[in-house]
């Protein structure tokens, strides 16, 4: 064992000790809250998925209770002026940069995320506040439309209180990306985690409580999709839902919606593409080809899990991969050398190992991995298909693990043909020396985002979110403020036109 491991893991320690042992509860109007239902679930690490702890499972009564402490405190939140919201959440990411080592400890032990990535994102919820803070002020402002002889102008409000449910990849940095903008917006929330990952998301509610969010503004619920997420996106008093997860799940809670009209946005799962031309730089796509899938164990909704290569480059380039694919450093997700830690639950390796054998079953070739490592945890060997066609499933479905399937294209039709064949359209990455070529192609493509020549490089103002089976809507800048807010058009005359006179 390193030193830097064994330091991380004494630190861990004094972490977890509040949580071993202990039923986690709920975080609702203002206080630790162990809910009226009595079922709890079993959390556990996908190091050897030995239990951390057990956490409360909220029912439909417990929920309500959630949506009654948001609906009561939105008044006040709502009407805060902008510049007291701005202080409040730049309060937060002060917290969320104080503790930001507990955040990323405890989230890499509780996802097997390496702690390389997770030290990142902890700061990265930070940023996120930082930015929706500075937003706050102006999130009501409008337009001014003015007519002939009449004023026209727009105001946004906040909707009222929103769900925010959030799947266990990054959660607690992806968590931070959809309230930091419904509390800036003025909304108040209730936040359900995943059920696989829930510690950071109580921190997240004891950091914004100490941080001067007032009760009821954020409550954290815990408990099941089915029962805990189902009450709250049926629930009347919740007038939208954020949702970050599968594609499946994101029908299920259309569905649950529609009978209250809830407003939706959805960040859902992705099979993107990574489109290397010859005439590429092809030591700087290397770098980032192997990053985008090979990161956060591939358990990232824009991981590039479709590599499009030009076949007059498609031998050299994939054996280049494969070579980096074979040297990446495996291991405890807390040790700051692990490029890739275990996968998070052994219901998801159990998935990820059926890719295996249904690559081998679609006659394509396992040029690296393929299989488990070790008998131990949820950990697999990162892993490239090669000679696929995009027909075969591993090209179709989102694997969400560290596997990449690589597949030869003839020329530029060819590649926006195949990149677009797919149910999905979240992310996609060109590589070209060719700059026409590379936007000829970006405007060609199904994907909400597009980088060329780079690999996923986020900045908060742009746009974020997919189009076909990826997503609704948009995240990011003012995009956030259009979901968690009503626009209102307010008309008044200059008093200078003719008003019709019926009945005279
Ligand atoms: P999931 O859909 O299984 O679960 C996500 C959340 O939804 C969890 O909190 C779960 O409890 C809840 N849920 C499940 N069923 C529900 C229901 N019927 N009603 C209400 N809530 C319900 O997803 P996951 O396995 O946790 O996460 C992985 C998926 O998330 C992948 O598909 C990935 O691509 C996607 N994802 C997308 C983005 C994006 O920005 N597009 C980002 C991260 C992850």
């Amino acid at each position: 064992m390193s030193d830097d491991l064994k330091r991380n893991l004494d630190e861990l320690e004094g972490h977890l000790a509040r949580f071993v042992g202990r039923t986690l509860t709920h975080f609702v109007a203002g206080s630790a809250d162990a809910g009226v239902s009595a079922a709890t679930f079993s959390n556990t690490t996908p190091i050897d998925n030995s239990l951390i702890n057990t956490v409360a499972a909220a029912n439909a009564a417990d929920v309500d209770r959630a949506v009654l402490a948001a609906q009561d405190a939105f008044p006040r939140w709502r009407q805060l002026a902008g510049g007291e919201r701005r202080a409040v959440l730049h309060a937060v990411a002060d917290g969320i940069e104080a503790r930001a080592r507990e955040i990323a400890l405890l989230e890499s032990y509780d996802t097997g995320q390496p702690i390389a990535f997770m030290s990142k994102a902890a700061i990265r919820g930070a940023e996120n506040f930082r930015f929706y803070a500075d937003k706050a002020p102006e999130a009501t402002n409008g337009l001014s439309m003015p007519a002939q002889a009449h004023l026209n102008y727009s105001i946004r409000q906040p909707i009222g209180p929103v769900a925010v449910i959030t799947p266990w990849n990054t959660p607690f940095m992806l968590s931070t990306w959809k309230i930091a903008p419904a509390l800036a917006a003025g909304c108040t929330v209730v936040h359900k985690p995943a059920e696989w990952s829930p510690l950071t998301a109580s921190l997240l509610a004891e950091i914004c409580h100490d941080a001067g969010v007032p009760p009821g503004v954020l409550n954290t619920i815990h408990g099941t999709g089915e029962e805990a997420g189902r009450a709250l996106t049926e629930h009347p008093g919740i007038k939208a839902i954020a949702f970050v997860g599968g594609s499946q799940t994101g029908r299920e809670i259309m569905q649950q919606g529609a009978m209250t009209l809830k407003r939706v946005h959805f960040e859902l799962g992705g099979k993107n593409p990574v489109i290397v031309f010859a005439d590429a730089d092809l030591d700087r796509a290397l770098d980032a080809v192997t990053f985008m899938i090979y990161s956060l164990n591939g358990e990232r909704c824009t991981a590039s899990s479709r590599l499009l290569v030009e076949s007059t480059i498609y031998e050299e380039f994939t054996q280049r991969v494969a070579a980096r694919a074979e040297s990446l450093v495996l291991g405890h997700p807390l040790d700051p050398n692990t490029e890739i830690g275990p996968l998070i639950h052994p219901e998801h390796l159990a998935k990820v190992l059926g890719y295996f054998e249904q690559a081998r079953a679609e006659g394509a070739d396992i040029s690296v991995g393929g299989e488990r490592s070790g008998d131990t945890g949820n950990f697999v060997k990162p892993t490239l298909f090669t000679n696929a066609d995009n027909a075969m499933r591993i090209s179709q479905e989102e694997i969400f693990g560290p596997v990449l399937t690589a597949i030869a294209f003839s020329d530029e039709a060819d590649a926006v043909r195949l990149a677009n064949d797919v149910p999905y359209g979240l992310a996609a990455y060109v590589w070209t020396g060719d700059s026409g070529r590379s936007h000829r192609v970006a405007h060609a493509l199904d994907a909400g985002m597009i980088w060329l020549n780079s690999e996923n490089n986020r900045h908060l103002p742009t746009p974020f979110g997919g189009m076909k089976a990826s997503g609704i809507g948009r995240d990011g800048g003012d995009y956030s403020f259009d979901f968690y807010m009503e626009t209102k058009n307010v008309c008044v005359a200059l008093g200078t036109h003719a008003v019709p006179s019926l009945g005279r």
